[in-house]
């Protein structure tokens, strides 16, 4: 049996149920009693034809997919679909829609402007992208609608966007299953695995199957969503692995039962978070309030001289994967489906015996003067 022996709060890679690790290792080692591990087995086996037919049932499931979308696993990751929804469905005379409201949409506009114009129709770059855009127009003639449901790095979720005519297509990567969607709402859904879904290595796209009449460019077979379609996302070997494991955590999700609940632990666990982040004196949110992700909590120390210490602090607690991104700085702690919510309370107490600590020093050096 997997023991959970830390709190991990990173941001993707991330962490898995223990349940999910101890089926992928018994997996590994025989898989389904065969005498073979899922490591060795062709992707042409009856066996691996039906867990793509079970994670392909339980993604319908669980995001309650409407008829006439079809489910492709594909890899290169969410960084990969940047460029190919581009190459698919922006023609040289047409724009795209894009909204910039964070570092992946960025990347994803930089990867557009390869194969058409592209519209930013609003941007939250002048504050750090601590906020997610609204009041702007979506153009009726654009080719699609691009927009990023939460921002990883930034911390920043968004909850609604304008009625349009016009395909939405959503980078969904950071949280998707995460919390219900109208998938009806969208033309193309896609999504790296390694946070809610699984391990890195497969790429989810949920699309809408009219969408695929409108391709006009010649594209080649790897890019090219049709290719996915038609062969059960089998045209080339698919990462094996890795669908299995989502598989296995899709039916742990369905277990505990599905997105709607899961929604729910999420808020309790986003609450009680960010309710220390304002309580506690010596640390702030970096998220305007009214956009705060449920999945990302971005947020930082009032005195960054004190953030290593406090790092220190949290990881003899067994909080690892709190440090910031790069480019933010501060910290970030993930509050990804598998995270129980026993390890936000160890983290907010992290934060309040910190906040303890402090105050005892302060006084000891106010009696010694
Ligand atoms: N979009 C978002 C919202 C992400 O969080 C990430 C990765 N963390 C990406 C795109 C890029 O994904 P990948 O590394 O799978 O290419």
């Amino acid at each position: 049996m997997t023991t959970i022996i830390k709190h991990n709060f990173g941001a993707g890679p991330c962490i898995l149920p223990a349940k999910v690790l101890d089926e992928a290792a018994d997996a590994v080692r025989n898989f389904n009693g065969i005498g073979l591990s899922i490591l060795e087995i062709s992707h042409r086996t009856p066996e691996f034809e039906s867990v793509m037919k079970e994670t392909e049932d339980l993604v319908k499931e669980l995001l309650e997919v409407p008829d006439g979308y079809s489910i492709l696993f594909l890899q290169g990751g969410a960084s990969t679909q940047f460029s190919m929804l581009a190459m698919n469905f922006l023609h040289q005379d047409k724009k795209a829609a894009y909204l910039d409201c964070g570092y992946f949409s960025q990347k994803a506009i930089k990867e557009a402007l390869l194969f058409g114009g592209v519209d930013i129709v609003a941007s939250s770059k002048d504050k750090g992208y601590n906020y997610i855009p609204l009041g702007y127009e979506i153009p009726e003639d654009a080719a699609y609608f691009h927009y990023t449901s939460n921002n990883t790095i930034e911390g920043t979720e968004m909850f609604s966007f304008p009625p349009t005519t016009v395909p939405v297509i959503c980078d969904m990567s950071s949280d998707i299953f995460s919390r219900r969607v109208n998938v009806a709402d969208f033309e193309l859904i896609y999504a790296g695995a390694q946070k809610n879904m699984g391990p890195a290595g497969m790429t989810l796209v949920v699309v809408k199957d009219s969408l695929l009449e409108k391709i006009q460019r010649q594209v080649p077979s790897m890019s090219d969503y049709r290719i996915y379609r038609d062969n059960g996302s089998l045209f080339n070997t698919p990462p094996v692995f890795s669908i299995y494991v989502a598989m296995l955590n899709l039916r742990w999700l369905k277990e505990k039962g599905g997105v709607s609940q899961i929604e729910t632990e999420n808020i309790a666990k986003a609450i009680l978070l960010y309710h220390e982040i304002d309580r506690n004196p010596l640390f702030y949110g970096l998220a305007d309030p009214d956009h705060r992700s449920r999945m990302n909590v971005t947020f930082k120390m009032k005195n960054p001289a004190q953030e290593q210490e406090f790092l220190d602090f949290a990881a003899a607690r067994g909080v690892v994967g709190v440090k910031g991104y790069r480019s933010v700085g501060g910290f970030r702690a993930s509050l990804y489906n598998a995270l129980p919510i026993s390890s936000v309370e160890v983290l907010v107490n992290c934060m309040n015996d910190f906040e303890k600590e402090n105050k005892e020093i302060e006084l000891a050096q106010s009696e010694s003067v």
